[in-house]
């Protein structure tokens, strides 16, 4: 940098060469002009617009009654002083009374020098370190030591302990130097690091590292017009998530499209110097928008000019406002300068003078200065970005220092959020088959480094929903305790602490975690039951022969046989069909047999069931029903039987060393059996939490018991694989586990209904998209085809030979057809000889004229006999007792028993 006196003696010998041979200046033929002029370095059509509009407001707001304002400016090129003087000369030429001064640092010292040697006002609108003031000029950009010193407040009051600062440029370096001290003074841990040090535009591998590091709070200093650049670097990294915090010195913050970092929950802090509120700023916002945009249109809610832009204004109304205090009324004539003559301004000091001592109320709010001339007295809103945009959350002044009075809640659940343009960190665990490392040479990094369920599900989301993330491993696999102390650890501390948005893996839905976190709906429902060897093969029994039927079957069998026997020895006495002549040579016997007696019936009924057969063959239809009805149960019995005892006979009939939850509380301390569940895990918590008295008396073993609790799933499987351990586990991890490990099997039912879900922190935003969207995937059977992948597809071994073997022996209700079948033939057997009975009795009464009755009750007492088998057989056709006795004179050998009408000596057996 030149020395300003001696660059500007340089200058000026140059600049008098090259204009000797000019003629003396005219006279300025408008003398109540006042003219002030402005250097900018780039044809900045903003600035330049402002100046003009700077006339208006000087004009509106009645600085300058008594003198036409005009402005002129001159472009120049950025830090080439000699180009800068020039174009300062000309502004003096052209009458300027006062030069806002251009914003490069070389250029500004140059046109400094030519100022302070004409004394010209030089009003300066850009952030300097300079730590002193010529004496004519002033800058009204607040004072880098005082608004440093706002970033320290904020990281007070923030309380964060370290931090990394991303800078842009030397100049930025020196902002954040009362920052780098907080490093000494209290013991912060401050990294500093360049944002881009080779000026190619990308900050992406200083974002990375940085990303890496751990970091989480930032702040960052660097250019408005690479401010945007960086905040969509750092969100292509993932940086810009719920995760992490920054501060952005940037006092142009809000004139940058915030747009797409609205909605990724980064708490993002800033500070503005001009309020958008201010009706001056609105106005002067809206003409230079408008005049952007090229349409007549209110500019978007927040957004204002840049600072320097509205300095500008704020320039020319200040420097009018000191020339009215200087000339006011007396109409003086402002004459032009050359840069090669020795005059001086009359004006420049005393309007710099008279500048300090002002209070003016411009576009960045009141403007005063301390006696060093700097403007140390100054106010800031302080804003934070969430879904609305950039929200005011407190005020900063110098003397005061930071007031927050945040009014608005942390998120806003909202159903139209997008979540477009948003980074997710999402944590989980190597837990099979919710995710695992891929197997691939070369290595592979990032997302793309793991596969299953629970990866593939936040593809399907991040496709639907349009977010991206980043996963995280959660080495230990614990997905969430709750402390004594309320703390979380695991998976759901992670995502309480925000170093993770959403957790995926085997995560259970329970009651204690819901009031901690928010969960998506269910994607897979589950329940709780064991996991254990697969029985061994029982040897077979001595009664194996017995197992077709079960008890019941062989109980009923029985009595069928004694009932049906019964029957038939009743029928067959009851039919007169079956009283039969014992002797047919004899053709007038003097008694009926009975084929059926107790023992025939008994042995005609087990022939039959036997398939063997008797010499028995029943001759009334009564008998032939019974003994039909038999066969018919007969037949389906044995078939029954036989089919069974061939299921039996080639089944393997497990030995079971405990069938239920209850069975295993009971016998396992008697049989050697140990078991446990997930330390930490939803299972165990199930068992702690229950009233059932075998559960507790199961979450009493596993209390004592800490070394049958595994920390991983997988030691548990691998346990109860090798030894006697029932490992109690979750139904569908069960599933995945047993069709890769074929001896292990699940026993018994669920002993609970619960879900999986994603797990965010409470009232996330978010939420209600995400569960809406698994909700879709679930209709749309895209779960389910997951689900299929990754536990069928994907490795299974084991499948089709889980099913049991084991023949199930038939019960009652398997053949309690047939034995009513049974019942009903008998009953209508009955029937039928009752009515057999009744025609035999009736033609007997016909023909022996004898009273229906009467033969009916003999006949029925012969029946009922049951100690012999015969029965006196009724004399063929006698004679009436009349023509007996007509016949034969009385004779007691031929007396016919007039009870009876049979012979009297008629033998019984
Ligand atoms: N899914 C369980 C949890 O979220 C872990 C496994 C278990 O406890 O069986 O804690």
């Amino acid at each position: 940098m030149f020395p300003r006196v001696s660059f500007y003696c340089i200058f000026l010998f140059v600049f008098f060469i090259e204009s000797k041979c000019q003629e003396d200046e005219e006279e300025d033929p408008n003398q109540n002009i006042v003219r002030i002029g402005a250097l900018f370095e780039v044809d900045n059509e903003e600035k330049q617009l402002a100046l003009n509009l700077s006339v208006q407001f000087v004009l509106t707001q009645g600085l300058l009654p008594n003198y036409q304002l005009e402005t002129l400016f001159e472009v120049t090129k950025p830090d080439h002083p000699f180009a800068a003087l020039s174009s300062a000369c000309n502004l003096l030429k052209g009458g300027a009374l006062g030069i806002i001064g251009p914003p490069s640092e070389e250029n500004a010292n140059a046109v400094q020098s030519l100022c302070d040697f004409k004394e010209i006002a030089l009003i300066q609108t850009r952030w300097d370190a300079e730590q002193q003031r010529d004496l004519t000029s002033l800058n009204l950009y607040p004072y880098p030591p005082v608004l440093a010193r706002v970033f320290v407040d904020i990281v007070e009051a923030w309380e964060w302990k370290s931090f990394t600062i991303l800078y842009e440029n030397k100049e930025g370096l020196f902002r954040i130097s009362e920052l780098l001290r907080m490093y000494n003074s209290s013991g912060h841990t401050i990294v500093v690091r360049q944002l881009d040090n080779d000026n190619s535009g990308d900050y992406r591998s200083t974002l990375k590292e940085v990303l890496k590091s751990g970091q989480t709070h930032f702040i960052i200093d660097c250019s408005i017009d690479n401010l945007n650049e960086v905040l969509i670097q750092a969100q292509q990294v993932g940086l810009i998530s719920s995760r992490f915090n920054f501060i952005i010195t940037n006092l142009d913050l809000h004139t940058i499209d915030l747009e797409p970092f609205k909605y990724a929950e980064a708490n993002i802090t800033g500070v503005r110097l001009l309020n958008p509120e201010n009706s001056l700023v609105k106005v002067i916002s809206t003409a230079i928008h408008n005049h952007n945009s090229q349409e007549n249109s209110e500019p978007p809610p927040g957004w204002t000019v840049q600072l320097d832009v509205a300095l500008i204004i704020d320039a020319v109304g200040m420097f009018s406002a000191a020339l009215n205090q200087i000339v006011g009324m007396e109409n003086v004539k402002f004459k032009a300068f050359d840069c090669e003559t020795e005059d001086n301004s009359m004006f420049g000091l005393n309007i710099i003078t008279y500048m300090k001592t002002l209070t003016f109320e411009g576009l960045s709010g009141i403007i005063k200065f301390d006696n060093k001339g700097f403007r140390s007295d100054f106010s800031l809103d302080v804003v934070e970005l969430n879904q609305d945009g950039l929200i005011k959350i407190g005020d900063w002044n110098s003397t005061e220092g930071l007031k927050i009075s945040r009014v608005y809640p942390e998120a806003i659940p909202t159903n139209e959020l997008s979540l477009r343009n948003r980074t997710f960190v999402v944590i989980t665990a190597l837990t099979a088959p919710y995710a695992m490392m891929k197997k691939s040479e070369p290595k592979l990094t990032g997302n793309d480094q793991y596969e299953g369920f629970g990866i593939d599900l936040i593809k399907e989301l991040a496709l639907m929903e349009g977010f991206s993330y980043e996963f995280k491993i959660r080495e230990d696999k614990a997905n969430g305790q709750k402390q004594p102390n309320g703390e979380w650890t695991g998976m759901i501390g992670e995502v309480l602490s925000k170093s993770a948005d959403l957790a995926i893996v085997d995560l259970t839905i329970t009651a204690e975690r819901v009031e901690a976190v928010d969960f998506t709906s269910p994607f897979m429902t589950l329940g709780v039951s064991i996991l254990y060897r697969k029985p061994t093969k029982a040897p077979p029994s001595f009664f194996s022969f017995a197992s077709p039927f079960g008890n019941d079957v062989w109980i009923t069998l029985s009595g069928a046989y004694l009932c049906v026997s019964l029957a038939l020895f009743i029928t067959g006495r009851l039919s007169p069909s079956e009283w039969n002549n014992p002797f047919p040579c004899i053709e007038e016997p003097k008694y009926l047999l009975n084929q059926f007696s107790l023992r025939n019936s008994f042995w005609f009924t087990i022939g039959s069931l036997m398939q063997q057969g008797s010499e028995i063959a029943p001759i009334a239809i009564s008998t032939r029903m019974v003994a039909g009805v038999w066969w018919f149960f007969t037949l389906i019995m044995v078939s029954s039987y036989t089919a069974n005892l061939a299921a039996f006979l080639t089944a393997d009939t497990p030995l079971t060393e405990f069938s239920s939850v209850k069975e295993l509380a009971e016998k396992a301390e008697r049989s050697g059996i140990k078991y446990g569940a997930k330390a930490g895990g939803a299972t165990a918590k199930f068992f702690e939490t229950s009233e059932n008295p075998y559960y507790k008396k199961i979450w009493e073993y596993m209390a004592s018991h800490p070394e049958d609790m595994p920390k991983e799933n997988i030691d548990g499987v691998e346990r109860a694989e090798r030894e006697k351990y029932a490992f109690f586990m979750e139904s569908t991890s069960i599933e995945y586990e047993i069709q890769r490990h074929c001896n292990l099997s699940q026993v018994g039912g669920k002993l609970d209904e619960k879900g999986y879900g994603i797990a965010m922190r409470k009232n996330s935003s978010y939420r209600h998209i995400l569960s809406t969207a698994v909700l879709k995937l679930q209709e749309s059977g895209k779960i389910t085809e997951l689900k299929r992948k990754w536990w069928e597809e994907r490795g299974a071994q084991c499948t089709g030979e889980e099913a049991s073997q084991e023949a199930p022996p038939l019960d009652l209700v398997n053949v309690s057809g047939i034995f009513w079948v049974t019942v009903a033939g008998t009953v209508l057997a009955f029937v039928f000889v009752c009515i057999e009975m009744v025609l035999y009795v009736f033609r007997v009464s016909l023909r022996y004229k004898v009273s229906f009755l009467h033969e009916l009750r003999q006949e029925i007492k012969h029946c009922f006999a049951f100690d012999s088998s015969t029965k006196p057989v009724r004399q063929k056709l006698m004679p009436t007792p009349e023509e007996e006795s007509e016949k034969c004179p009385e004779n007691g050998d031929n007396k016919i028993n007039s009870e009876y009408g049979f012979k009297p000596e008629i033998m019984r057996e």
